[in-house]
């Protein structure tokens, strides 16, 4: 808890306990959650935040760089501690997002692509994870 609130001084954010609490659910095990999913986790602990407010706050967390949205499909927008470039993989059966580090990816090594700049990436592999393969 304190190396978040270092982290959330360090980046000028006012720092609320509640602000606090929806950083740390989202560093825990580098997770990729879904707005709802923060809610239904933060709701436990205080019951008075409203979804909306999470929005803002992950807005907020997006805008300082400290992390960053995923949209792998529309129906589902994620949210990750993670800001450097990296693909991920989305289980069709269990719908988590799983990070995947390719080293050397080609396009991250070269940041052009046919002649264009890349400034972000973001690949994505779909099928089956490992948890959901032992089933
Ligand atoms: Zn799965
Ligand atoms: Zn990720």
């Amino acid at each position: 808890m304190k190396k978040t609130v270092q982290k959330l001084k360090g980046n000028g954010i006012k720092i609320t306990p509640q602000r606090a609490e929806i950083y740390r659910i989202l560093a825990a095990d580098n997770n990729h959650l879904t707005v709802e999913e923060i809610y239904a986790k933060i709701k436990k602990r205080f019951p008075a935040v409203s979804q909306a407010t999470v929005y803002c706050v992950l807005e907020l967390y997006c805008r300082k760089n400290m992390a960053s949205e995923i949209r792998i499909n529309f129906e589902r927008s994620c949210f990750e501690v993670r800001t450097d470039s990296h693909h991920h993989f989305y289980c069709k059966t269990c719908k988590r997002i799983f990070d995947i580090d390719l080293h050397p990816c080609p396009a991250l090594k070269n940041k052009e692509t046919g002649g264009h700049k890349i400034e972000k990436l973001h690949g994505y592999f779909y099928g089956q994870c490992c948890y959901c393969r032992k089933k």
